[in-house]
């Protein structure tokens, strides 16, 4: 099993090193090869998804990413910019599905903006369609308006759609996802002013047809944002368009409370991924080892879990997660009173001593 590696700005470099800590101690045969992305690309080769790393991604069977961007590479040309390496990853590696848990750990209730009672052993999976819908749509632009409530003056606009097989192939992987849930999927669209999720509601609903042993229902956007911060542990799977997904998934994660903690994947239509966490490089804490490395190490998980067919590879590294949260050690992001403030890398091997049996010092 062949694994880039690509630890990018920032933060990137030290949560993803802890991260290879704990993928190195399961003792699976996995190769692991680290290339440059982002700023660290652009400073050594000039350009942020250089031609080697991008070859080496295609070539792995999965991609374990750190995160890009620092604000010392703002000023160049957009399309050198380090954050053009990802765009530039999900496009050439076709990633259409976005995969988001917000898991809520026993121990970081207090870190929610909502009650405890509303967030304990909350468990919910957004699923974001990230290639399509009006982020990607064509015609868009700027133009003179020809008609509307204001005919002659400047107008801008952009185009949303979705084809057929666009909404099959995520609507497969939310169903699949749930098989091995709750078995539950809320479809979330806004079908009653438009057309193209009139149609996304229709395709799912065909699609589910094809498992009967997973609940669906539909739900409007506006309604789904409510229902996150009413009752959001009556979800288990959450399917929807690239749009409504970049907004729920944030509003999700903040239910968990640290965005430190929280892992992603991206996949492409064979299961193959990339992973990172979802939190940006943390320009201002870098260098410093104080950044939380469990997003990055739960994402490592995930790659176990859905790439790469380990799934008790995975439970083990999730359990190890949970035995260091229970033993008190905190970085300063998740950090209370009465619990024990450690670094990045004392974090990290704390989880190696979960997974090897040793007693979790920090
Ligand atoms: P950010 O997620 O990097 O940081 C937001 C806040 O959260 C900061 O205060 C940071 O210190 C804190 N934080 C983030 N991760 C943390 C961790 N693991 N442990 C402890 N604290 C953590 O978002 P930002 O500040 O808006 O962006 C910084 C840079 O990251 C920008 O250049 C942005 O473009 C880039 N970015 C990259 C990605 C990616 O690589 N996928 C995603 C988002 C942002």
């Amino acid at each position: 099993m062949k694994i880039a590696v690509l630890p990018g700005d920032g933060i990137g470099t030290e949560i993803v090193a802890e991260a290879v800590k704990v993928l190195n101690v399961l003792e699976l045969p996995l190769e692991l090869e680290e290339a440059v992305v982002g700023g660290a690309a652009y400073a050594a080769q000039g350009h942020p998804l250089p031609d080697s790393t991008l070859q080496l991604a295609k070539d792995a069977d999965a991609v374990l990413f750190g995160a890009v961007g620092d604000w010392q590479y703002d000023k160049l040309e957009r399309s050198l910019r380090p954050e053009q390496a990802i765009l530039g990853l999900r496009k050439h590696l076709g990633l259409f599905a976005n995969l988001r848990p917000a898991l809520c750990y026993e121990q970081l209730t207090h870190a929610s903006s909502l009650k405890p009672e509303l967030v304990a052993g909350l468990d919910i999976l957004i699923i974001r369609e990230l290639t399509g819908d009006i982020y990607f749509g064509q015609p868009r632009g700027r133009r003179t308006a020809v008609d509307g409530h204001f005919p002659g003056a400047e107008e801008a606009f952009d185009t949303m759609r979705y084809s057929r097989p666009e909404i099959e192939r995520i609507a497969h992987v939310a169903f699949q996802a749930a098989r091995r849930r709750g078995k539950k999927v809320t479809s979330v669209d806004k079908a009653n002013v438009l057309e193209t999720f009139q149609f996304w509601k229709d395709v799912v609903t065909e699609v589910h047809a094809q498992y009967p042993d997973v609940e669906l229902e539909h739900m409007y956007v506006d309604n789904a944002a409510m229902q996150l911060v009413k009752a959001p542990k009556k979800f288990d799977v959450v399917v929807t368009g690239n749009m409504f997904g970049d907004i729920l998934s944030d509003e999700a994660a903040m239910l968990t409370g640290s965005i430190g903690m929280l892992p992603s994947a991206s996949l492409d239509a064979n299961n193959k991924g990339l992973y990172e966490p979802s939190h940006g490089s943390a320009p201002d804490i870098a260098g410093k080892g104080v950044a939380n490395p469990l997003a990055t190490i739960l994402s490592a998980a995930m790659m176990l879990r859905y790439t790469l067919a380990q799934p008790e590879a995975a439970d083990r590294i999730e359990s190890a997660v949970r035995a260091v949260l229970a033993a008190g050690l905190r970085t300063p992001d998740i950090y209370s009173d009465g619990t024990r403030k450690v670094g990045t890398r004392e974090m990290g091997d704390a989880v190696v001593a979960a997974i090897t049996g040793k007693t979790i010092t920090g």
